[in-house]
């Protein structure tokens, strides 16, 4: 089982099921989103994600382009969100209260990483999109 909060706890989950590894974008969007060098996101499978609290109040912000997140409006903290697909979540690796127990599999975007960044924690390395897309 691994938990899953924001900071105020208006969303909390668990995990039952397999996630998958962590993919890491470092686009400029994803550091404005988080107000950090970027965000590290992993996936699991829509059946495998259990709502504790929440997930009423959570917003979603989505650019023209179709890029979108989804966040807890009381605090800020960037919330798992379904993919198109509807098979996945994909969830932000730091609203995670418990070890994942996977690592970095990719790092994408890094051809535009902040010129105060530095990849780090292994993985595969990519200037823009990697050969999977679904999980930015
Ligand atoms: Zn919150
Ligand atoms: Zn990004």
């Amino acid at each position: 089982m691994i938990r899953g909060s924001c900071l105020c706890g208006g969303f909390q989950f668990e995990i039952d099921g397999r996630v998958s590894d962590l993919h890491r974008c470092h686009c400029s969007v994803c550091r404005k989103a988080t107000g950090a060098g970027g965000i590290a996101v992993l996936a699991t499978a829509t059946k495998s994600l259990r709502w504790i609290s929440g997930p009423e109040g959570i917003r979603e912000f989505q650019r023209e382009s179709g890029w979108s997140a989804a966040f807890c409006p009381t605090c800020g903290t960037p919330a798992p969100r379904q993919h198109p697909n509807g098979k996945i979540w994909s969830i932000p690796a730091g609203c995670l209260d418990d070890d994942p127990g996977t690592r970095v599999a990719e790092h994408i975007f890094v051809g535009s990483i902040a010129s105060w960044d530095a990849v780090s924690g292994g993985g595969a390395e990519y200037d823009e999109w990697g050969p999977e897309h679904e999980s930015s």
